[in-house]
Formats: C-alpha cells, structure tokens, sequence
C-alpha cells in the first residue's frame, strides 16, 4: 500500500516536505519522495495532510461489559479512529467491572482484530467498592496497564496507600478520579456565581485539591506513581507543579473541554445536559491554567474522558442527568483551536501530549515514524472546516456539547494493525 503526499510530525520530524509511505504487511517499508507505485499496490493520496505515530487516548469509557446501549468496545474503537486514535485506555467502570483478569481478557479478546490498541485499566478495589484492594497483578500479568476506580474516587487513604505501594511493586500507575466526596455532592457544576444564579448546587474545585493534595502525599510517602485523572482548576494544576519540581512520581492529563469550555455555558446553553461532566466546566482562570500547564509540561496528556450516555438518559431535567459527555471524535479540532491556532503549541509539542506522553505514562511502546517499523500512523489537518453533525458521530451515543458545531482541524485516518481506517464525511 503506498500512501502519498503526507507531512510527517514526530519526535524526530521537524515538519519537513511532503513524502509518501510505503507499507507492506503493516510494516513500513519505504518513506521517500514521489514514490511509484508497484503493479497492484493500492494507492491513497492525503493531499499533503500530516502524519504523526498513532495517537492515544489514556481515560475512555467503552461501556462494554454491562452497558452495550451506550457504546460498545467496537463502536468505541470506530469513534477513536474517527478522532486520529489508534489507541485507548479503557476505564473499569463497567458491569462487571474490571476487577479480575477475566475481564481485562475479555476486553483485550474483544478488541484484538479492531485496527485501535484497547489497553484496559483494572479497579483499585474490588467491584470498584473502595473497600478491599483487587488483583492488581493478577490483572496486570493479564494486560491492565494501570489501575484505577474512576467514576469514583479511592476514598480511604490506607486503601490508596496500600494501592501505590502496589504500584511502586508492579511499576504502573494507580489513576485517581480526584474528588472529596463530603465537599463535592450534592454539586451539578462549578461552584461559583454561574451556579448561583442559576440556582444550582455547585461542586467547589477545593474538592478536587483536596484529594490531589493528599495523593502527591501518599505518593511521596510510599513511592507510588500517582496519576492526576482529568485535572480542571488551576489549584490543582499548580499542586501538580510542586510536586513534580520536589521530585515526586506524579503525571495528570486534561480533556479537550477543559481547555476549551467555562460553567458559562451552562446558561448560555439553557441547562443542555450536554455540557455536564464530571469534573464539571470551570472557569475561564482555570481555563487558562490548564493551556499553562499543557505548555510548561506540568500537564501530561490530553485525553478525552470519553463517557457515552444514550440520548434517554441525557434527555432529564440537569439536576438528574449522569454526568459526562463524549470527546473521542473532537479532541482534535478542540486541541488544535486551542492550542495550535493560538501558537501556544507547535505540533510537536502537541504530538508529544497526543502520542508519546500517554504511553510513556502507561509504560507502553511507542510507535515510531520510520522505516522497519510497524505502522501505527495518525493522519490529520489543521485547516479543514467541517461540521459534527449527528451522521457524522461514530459513537453510539451522541451527547456532545460540539454536536451541529462548525470545528477545524480534523484527522483524516489512521493506519495500525495493518488496517487502513478513512474517516469519510457523511
Ligand atoms: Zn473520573
């Protein structure tokens, strides 16, 4: 197969001439200029798109087990190709949840002849309960690529403690969903003059400090690698910075819409249930704070906490909706308003959050630009203006706050495992 005219962007790219690529068997065998094609060799012009290694997504949530209406580990791989993807890290929250290595097998079985790497996370605790720690190495030798209880916080500090001593033993990850449970609920959103006027409980960003605060600790104490899951207040982006200036093993990531989107919307948005997650929008100081520690590396990742809701269960008053929203498909239209149309980082520095932290976070190998390699390839623009129209989500759910929105920036495909994914408009 031989796929021409792409600008590569990687570690060892500055973004140079167009080349083409020569894959055969998923290996790539040849990058070079105006290369011809072999008789029979399929053909496929980018029309001078990039090309970077495979991005990955570290926290999505694919449903599968247990809530197939949502998403399943299929239809969650199709929308992650469709937003550049070729790799993801599921979140357990499932039924069951992934707390044994069965279930992290069944999630790798499933997801083996899908063209996206599914890399599951295991619980913390059994039946994602909090109470007791579950098989951490039984599931690690099984394919978990770190541990967490996301959805919920680990609230017991021996329990977390027992969980990082575990994670200095195993050498991966414990990813906590930062929240102080007693400061948090009832909370629908930001806590903060939006919420007041609109007369809804309000979540306070101290409730995520709090509990970072207390995991660079026990981190610190036991060793452990503490990874900050979906980070939003600029509280805790700075905690974030001490910590890794001390020296301690701790790493976060941000998703699109917290560097994009303020509690505004909310109102703005007359209570779209669309615009709930957790944690919820911020403000527009936290916004800021996020593109600051995406740029001075305080911030890992961008991810996408990825959380599909069928349009039944968005479709209730706000106060009772679920939280989250989907974010596979729009990441990088997000992320390249954000952050590369403003010069706030080059593409390099975006390939770095977008492919190489991720893994480098997981312990995982990184895909690499170059011949001899397995091809695990991400094709993008940055000027493309088109539409996320319902037809144009992959997603079995919808609920996007980006749904009908005009984006730029768009990847085009993907290649990995010897598959070559087009994402056609529709
Ligand atoms: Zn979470």
């Amino acid at each position: 197969m031989l796929l021409k005219n792409v600008k590569p962007v990687s570690n060892s790219h500055k973004v140079t001439d167009t080349v083409d690529i020569r894959i055969k068997k998923g290996v790539i065998k040849e990058i070079g200029s105006s290369l011809e094609a072999d008789k029979k060799e399929k053909v496929h012009d980018f029309k001078g798109a990039y090309v970077s290694p495979g991005w990955m997504d570290m926290h999505v949530h694919l449903r599968e087990p247990g809530f197939e209406h949502k998403e399943t580990i299929t239809t969650g791989c199709e929308a992650a190709a469709f937003g550049g993807f070729t790799a993801v890290a599921c979140m357990p929250n499932t039924k069951p949840a992934i707390h044994t290595r069965d279930v992290v097998e069944f999630i790798t079985k499933k997801a083996e002849s899908l063209a996206v790497d599914v890399h599951p996370i295991g619980c913390v605790t059994k039946e994602r309960k909090g109470e007791s720690i579950a098989e951490m190495a039984d599931m690690k030798e099984g394919g978990a690529v770190a541990f967490s209880d996301d959805g919920d916080p680990v609230y017991n500090s021996q329990v977390m403690r027992i969980a990082l001593e575990y994670s200095s033993m195993l050498g991966v990850p414990i990813i906590n969903h930062e929240e102080d449970l007693d400061l948090s609920r009832p909370g629908h959103m930001n806590e903060g003059k939006v919420a007041t006027r609109l007369g809804l409980d309000g979540t306070p960003g101290i409730a995520e400090e709090v509990m970072i605060a207390r995991d660079i600790m026990l981190a610190e104490y036991t060793g452990g690698h503490i990874h900050v899951a979906h980070i939003s207040t600029k509280g805790a982006v700075d905690l974030v910075r001490e910590a890794k200036k001390k020296g301690i093993n701790v790493t976060t990531e941000v998703c699109a819409h917290h560097f994009d989107l303020t509690d505004e919307e909310i109102e703005k948005q007359k209570f779209n249930t669309n615009f709930k997650m957790h944690p919820p929008l911020r403000t527009q100081e936290d916004v800021d704070a996020m593109i600051e520690g995406l740029v001075d590396g305080t911030i890992d990742a961008i991810c996408t906490d990825h959380a599909p809701h069928a349009i039944e269960e968005k479709e209730v008053e706000f106060i009772y909706a679920p939280n989250g929203i989907i974010g596979l498909e729009t990441a990088w239209s997000i992320s390249n308003k954000r952050l590369f149309q403003t010069k706030k980082l080059n593409l390099q520095q975006l390939m770095d959050k977008l492919v190489y932290k991720p893994r480098e976070v997981l312990n995982l190998e990184i895909p690499e630009l170059k011949e001899g390699v397995k091809a695990n390839l991400t094709f993008f623009n940055t000027d493309e203006e088109w539409t996320f129209s319902p037809q144009n989500v992959r997603s079995k759910s919808k609920n996007s706050p980006y749904l009908n929105e005009k984006l730029q920036g768009r990847a085009v495909g993907i290649f990995n495992k010897g598959q070559l994914v087009l994402n056609e408009l529709r």
